[in-house]
């Protein structure tokens, strides 16, 4: 079976100045149309308790294979998912962060292609 992917950009609640150069919907939208992930998501603040909530829900039951989480740092987030990747029995390897704070539009989706094997168009 293939491997299931999903991509979800975090952006510290949409009120931090390191995401004020981005549209989250258009990354999502841009995304989502060339069929790079299975699917997409926003979320506001996954660091947050019920974020550690969200996240354990929805990788609990083994549907997704990857775990993608466009956002602030890699290492930032590694520490901070930790226990809910734990809680939801899914192996670190599983999650990637992608690091998009400070980037504009284009500049955050070239990110997150990158970051799974995409093409970039010319
Ligand atoms: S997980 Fe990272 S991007 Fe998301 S709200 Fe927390 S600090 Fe911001």
């Amino acid at each position: 079976m293939a491997e299931r992917k999903g991509l979800l950009l975090c952006v510290c609640q949409g009120t931090c100045p390191s995401f004020d150069k981005m549209d989250f919907f258009e990354i999502l939208n841009t995304l989502r149309r060339e069929q790079a992930v299975d699917w997409v998501a926003l979320h506001p603040q996954l660091c947050a308790e019920d974020g550690d909530e969200f996240l354990k829900d929805l990788l609990t039951g083994g549907r997704v294979d990857k775990l993608y989480v466009a956002g602030c740092d890699p290492t930032m987030q590694r520490k901070m998912f930790r226990d809910a990747l734990e809680a939801a029995g899914i192996s670190r390897e599983a999650h990637e962060g992608i690091e998009i704070r400070n980037l504009d539009t284009q500049e955050a989706i070239s990110a997150i292609r990158d970051a799974l094997g995409v093409k970039t168009e010319a």
